[in-house]
């Protein structure tokens, strides 16, 4: 398995943002998995492309796509899957995990709902995703909460103190995942237009909060 990390600029230094998602797919007969989870890496990969023209808020994000979400038995457990992201923070060192984490996974379902789990979010995370989604002109319908707790890549960085947030659809009772259903005509280029417009307002509210917490907390 191979996680692939992108970061701007050339110092080694941590970046106090990570965004990642999967680039697996589960392995079944004839599945494609394009909003589980190729939809996260395509909205990443345009996000990158406009993080580009702001070059001072991109040096503070790393973009990790990670490998190995899905487990090899038909359900995850906590020692099958989740394998690229336990990995990246067992391999980080003390101080150098980062402040937040924004994880996307099933993000451009066009008969979905996103469900962040409150139990899984900060308060604070929880206020800002609200203010984001008010920001962005978003509907708190498609952008909602739920009680459930998931196990996804944010689990790991969650459990190591990282303040997380874990963008993925509601896909209970749903009749595609993790079928052969999920395919490219699932896609809806309109929910992830607003999963990336919905990042552009947390971005630089995450950057400004920790700016303002450094220069009173001593590091
Ligand atoms: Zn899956």
């Amino acid at each position: 398995m191979i996680n692939l990390r992108a970061r701007r600029g050339e110092d080694a230094a941590p970046r106090p943002i990570l965004l990642s998602c999967h680039i697996d797919t589960k392995r079944i007969e004839g599945f494609i998995g394009a909003d589980d989870g190729a939809s996260g890496a395509g909205v990443l990969l345009e996000l990158a492309r406009a993080l580009a023209q702001q070059p001072e808020l991109a040096a503070q994000i790393e973009i990790i796509f990670l490998d190995g979400e899905e487990a090899f038995a038909p359900s995850m457990t906590a020692r099958d899957g989740l394998y690229g992201s336990r990995y990246d923070v067992a391999r980080r060192g003390e101080g150098e995990l980062p402040s937040f984490q924004i994880n996307l996974d099933m993000v451009g379902g066009r008969d979905t709902r996103i469900a962040v789990s409150a139990p899984d979010s900060s308060d604070a995370m929880l206020r800002r995703y609200a203010r984001a989604i008010a920001a962005a002109g978003l509907s708190p319908q498609r952008w909602s909460l739920t009680e459930r707790s998931y196990l996804d890549d944010h689990r790991p960085y969650l459990e190591a103190g990282v303040d997380s947030l874990n963008l993925i659809a509601d896909f209970s009772g749903s009749d595609w995942w993790h079928t052969p259903r999920d395919s490219a005509e699932r896609l809806s280029p309109r929910l992830m237009g607003e999963c990336a417009r919905l990042l552009l307002q947390l971005l630089p509210e995450l950057c400004r909060e920790r700016r303002s917490c450094s220069n009173v907390c001593p590091q």
